[in-house]
């Protein structure tokens, strides 16, 4: 295949093409997370029919390489199996374009070199790497210059040539086959068992290859969604609105963020201006948690269905910027947003035993190692586990630098939105609320609280996921003031179904230490945002592992899709009971 002139070709290049065909054998069976092309390129030899300029525009790899350019088409690695079959064991039988390279390279040629330009050493030395692994062949990588003689000489010239990372896998061809382009390149001359050792090098050079690509491609698409700051995700969320053909609301509050940069709670909103049928989807309520939230939030408005009439989608980004923007869970005045909606505006009590609790959770000195493990460990002895939660995470409204403060009245924040809401779906009949936190339960997996009266009927809908928010027989515990109260007290005549999307991430009582720690900093610490009890916040509310990123963005999007799905078809329904009763009406 490809021969030289008429010549047999056995090495140069045949042995490439046997090479191919076992290729082809191992990784049909093998499983792969990336596409990879086996492609056998006619018109390389630069003088088959008309020299050097056939092989360098209309050869079979130029036109590939053009064709996958023209297309976008992200190349992750090409390796060109230059020729792969001969080798010596005599020493002396290598030979080198320059005797420099005999200072760093074998003298016998028994090896296998793979060959790059100098930006492809990373590359180079991976792929290296991985046929070593897999045979006792000796693999050498050599990067050098473009401009060194005989480089590029095949067809991966073509994908350097349009910036893509190629690499030859060579036996150094003429370099150590003296009937290289002659009448003795014949395959009686060819080393069966070497090439066999190249074959494996090679397949296991692609699959590793091919898993390192599909996980740089994860990281990547993560990263797109996730946001390093508030800033960032803010410009994003608006960005995406205005894409979806939507409306964006920023409501700023006087509240500041690092270097003193403004605050805004932003609504995105897609469909109806006065709507009767909702669906509400909040993020950030706990300020920190709201890097989940923000990222699910991200491509929800341009992924929406076409909507009936009376419809609207309300996207809540963010409700407490500042804790986002300063990575705590607190707002300005240290209230847990999500202890803050009190009703009868009675601010007042606590749990009964915080204030026994009160020196264990919330130490009035800075940072310090000082056995809490230990502590957490006897406490949860003498209370028991569940009853120790509730005392702690339930909310109070006595210790305003203590952990889960509900504060003394409504935050600036909270009264705004909750007015935005009031004028703006005035209209509406059916709210069905999500609300998407992070730091309860199993680590990637959500859990979705609802309150006991639709705990049934979500169930049916939603499967196994479903807890109720209640301390017994769930990862929540019952808190006072919730976002979820809200609602009914802003609309009274609505049928209201919501939903707390919790994502787990560590376990309680290393993200209870991550508060406590962080929460000391802020009040008797510097209280800056780059210190490590900071960053571990961030860390127990939203991990830095990809993982954890793609089930969060898998789950929070489908329940999304779900609540609509669910929205429209309850919507139908009515609708057509209406249209059924219309004629009866009239009789
Ligand atoms: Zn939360």
């Amino acid at each position: 295949y490809d021969a030289f002139g008429e010549l047999p070709a056995a090495d140069d290049n045949a042995s490439g093409v046997a090479g191919l065909i076992e290729l082809a054998a191992l990784l049909g069976k093998a499983s792969l997370p990336l596409r990879v092309e086996l492609v056998a390129y006619t018109l390389e030899e630069p003088k088959t029919i008309d020299g050097d300029g056939l092989f360098r525009t209309v050869g079979g790899s130029a036109v590939h390489a053009e064709f996958l350019k023209e297309r976008g088409v992200q190349v992750r690695l090409m390796l060109s199996l230059e020729m792969i079959g001969y080798f010596s064991n005599a020493e002396g039988s290598q030979g080198y374009p320059s005797r420099i390279f005999r200072l760093f390279y074998p003298s016998p040629g028994n090896f296998l070199m793979v060959v790059g330009r100098l930006q492809d050493g990373v590359l180079a030395r991976q792929v290296k790497k991985a046929m070593r692994s897999a045979s006792p062949l000796p693999v050498y990588s050599l990067n050098a210059p473009a401009s060194l003689e005989g480089i590029d000489w095949s067809d991966h010239y073509s994908y350097w040539k349009r910036d893509y990372p190629a690499l030859m896998i060579t036996d150094t061809a003429l370099n150590r086959n003296r009937e290289y382009h002659k009448a003795g390149d014949t395959a009686d001359r060819l080393d069966f068992t070497r090439m066999a050792m190249v074959v494996q090098g090679v397949y296991a050079a692609v699959l590793q290859s091919a898993e390192d690509g599909s996980k740089e491609s994860t990281v990547s698409e993560a990263a797109k969604y996730f946001s390093p700051d508030y800033i960032t995700a803010r410009t994003r969320f608006r960005q995406a609105v205005e894409k979806a053909g939507g409306r964006y609301y920023a409501i700023p509050l006087d509240a500041k963020g690092p270097a003193n940069g403004d605050l805004t709670i932003d609504v995105g909103w897609i469909g109806s201006d006065h709507p009767k049928w909702v669906l509400l989807h909040s993020s950030g309520l706990h300020g920190v948690e709201g890097f989940a939230g923000s990222a699910i939030q991200f491509d929800l408005p341009d992924s929406v269905p076409k909507l009936p009439e009376e419809t609207a989608l309300v996207f809540a980004h963010v409700l407490n910027p500042y804790g986002m923007a300063w990575l705590r869970r607190f707002n300005e005045n240290n209230v847990d947003l999500n202890r803050n909606f009190i009703g009868d505006g009675k601010y007042s009590g606590a749990p009964e035993a915080y204030p026994k609790l009160d020196w264990f959770l919330n130490p009035q000195r800075p940072p310090s190692s000082d056995f809490f493990l230990l502590k957490a460990g006897w406490l949860i002895v003498r209370y028991g586990y569940n009853a120790l939660k509730q005392a702690i995470a339930g909310g109070q409204y006595e210790y305003p630098r203590g952990l889960f403060f509900g504060g003394k009245q409504l935050q600036p924040g909270p009264v705004k939105y909750q007015e935005f809401l009031a004028q703006r779906l005035s209209s509406a009949e059916q709210i069905a609320a999500i609300d998407v936190h992070t730091g309860l339960g199993s680590y990637g997996e959500d859990t979705l609280l609802v309150e006991q009266r639709n705990y049934i009927a979500a169930r049916e809908v939603f499967g196994e996921r479903v807890a109720p928010l209640s301390p017994e027989n769930s990862p929540a515990y019952q808190t006072s003031g919730s976002i979820d109260t809200m609602l009914p007290r802003v609309f009274p005549k609505a049928k209201i179904s919501f939903v707390c999307q919790e994502f787990g991430t560590y376990s309680a009582v290393k993200v209870l230490h991550a508060l406590r720690e962080e929460n000391r900093w802020h009040h008797y610490g510097a209280g800056t945002p780059d210190h490590p009890t900071t960053q571990k916040l961030k860390e127990a509310f939203s991990p830095n592992d990809v993982s954890w990123k793609r089930s969060v963005l898998a789950r929070g999007q489908e329940l999304f899709h779900q609540a609509v799905e669910l929205l429209l078809s309850e919507q139908e329904q009515m609708n057509g009971e209406a249209k059924s009763l219309e004629p009866r009406a009239r009789r």
